[in-house]
């Protein structure tokens, strides 16, 4: 029997090429065993503060860790939310640390038994030889929208199924504040594009939309032939939501901020999401993820992993995506960058617009630990 004997949280800060170059942070946890092998987790804590209190909660929970062996994640997984319950009640900063554990734990538990995350929780028995369909998602921050138009329509060009766009983002496009401006950009996209393409607009939590402004712009977008449009209002505006899906007949997505499947619950009551975005180094990691992807099945909406931090994130997320038949595509952040390229030996690429499913044991990545430190925050 293995056992873990070391555990490490490793909090770090990386500019983000596909984000105007921002600095943006996570939390790594690294957990080894008494045989050497190596778990990677992550939580996509986004921002200093929240990873350094994250790695402040790992290293406080680390006693219910050591020792445990990773054939047994699943108790450890209870075990942590049942002992959390004062300051890990629906999630919180606690479930970013849950998440990076859980993950870390996985990825152990398949380099023990030799089996493939993807083989542990089972794929979807038609799934293509060649993997998911990528979609490429991006923000714009150009203050020339051509350049954007032409800019997203190479990555169609490269095989993408298509642009997924974050509004209200770093940078000088301010895409999301002018109506008319907006509608002409995904017009001028859909004819750069071509036909085929898949395209979605996501507002950004930073723009603020009225009602009517929303419906105008998504009635306008679907003569575009918008795949879908993603959080257009703020995730507690129900009665918002409602009158949208009235008005329009595109696909709603949403649900990114939530924590866990009892989160997700309640996002779908109202029955306004078509699409769940979940974030598997936010809502408790794989074994968080897959009570999300049950929910999202006796629900029959479509279930979407927003993995837009490293590629410990990446390697789970598309084996959660090819489990379930309730997946349309899987998104990448096209241009490279350091926490996808630098920090494993070989880094997620999609090729022809299809990204494969990694088959070697747990998460199926190598993770270059020097890649990692040379981003360390300091603590
Ligand atoms: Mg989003």
């Amino acid at each position: 029997m293995a056992v873990v004997t070391r555990v490490d949280a490793l909090p770090v800060l990386y500019p983000e090429p596909n984000d105007s170059n921002a600095l943006r942070s996570l939390l790594f946890v690294r957990l080894e065993t008494d045989g050497g092998e190596v778990g990677w987790g992550e939580a996509i804590s986004q921002f200093p503060a929240s990873s350094l209190a994250t790695a402040a909660l790992v290293d406080g929970l680390s006693h219910l860790i050591l020792g445990t062996d990773p054939l047994d994640n699943l108790a450890t997984w209870r075990r942590l939310r049942d002992q959390t319950w004062w300051f890990g009640y629906r999630g919180g900063l606690m479930n970013f640390a849950l998440s990076a554990i859980d993950i870390a734990l996985w990825d152990l538990r398949g380099h023990v038994t030799g089996l493939s995350l993807s083989t542990m929780i089972g794929r979807r028995p038609d799934l293509d030889p060649r993997g998911m369909r990528a979609l490429a998602s991006t923000h714009v921050f150009d203050a020339d929208l051509d350049y954007e138009v032409d800019r997203h329509a190479r990555y169609v060009g490269e095989g993408y199924l298509g642009v997924k766009i974050g509004m209200g983002k770093k940078g000088d496009a301010r895409l999301g504040y002018d109506v008319k401006r907006d509608i002409k950009f995904v017009d001028d996209l859909r004819a750069a594009c071509g036909s085929e393409a898949w395209i979605m607009m996501d507002r950004g939590q930073s723009l603020v939309w009225t009602l009517d402004d929303t419906i105008r712009r998504v009635q306008a977008w679907q003569e575009a032939d918008l795949k879908w449009v993603e959080e257009p209002f703020e995730p507690w505006e129900f009665d918002k939501l409602r009158v949208l899906r009235n008005h329009s007949t595109c696909l709603i997505a949403g649900g990114e901020r939530e924590w866990d499947a009892r989160g997700f619950e309640e996002a779908l009551a109202p029955g306004v999401l078509d699409v769940v975005g979940c974030d598997v180094g936010r809502v408790g990691g794989i074994t968080g993820a897959l009570q999300v992807i049950r929910l999202v099945e006796q629900r029959d909406v479509w279930f979407n992993s927003h993995a837009w931090s490293s590629a410990i994130n990446t390697a789970a997320s598309i084996a959660l995506s090819a489990s379930t038949k309730r997946c349309l595509i899987q998104e990448l952040k096209p241009d490279p960058n350091p926490m996808q390229d630098e920090i494993v030996r070989i880094p997620f690429r999609a090729v022809d617009g299809w990204i494969a499913i990694p088959d070697s044991p747990g998460l199926g990545i190598t993770v270059d630990d020097d890649a990692v430190r040379r981003y360390l925050i300091e603590r």
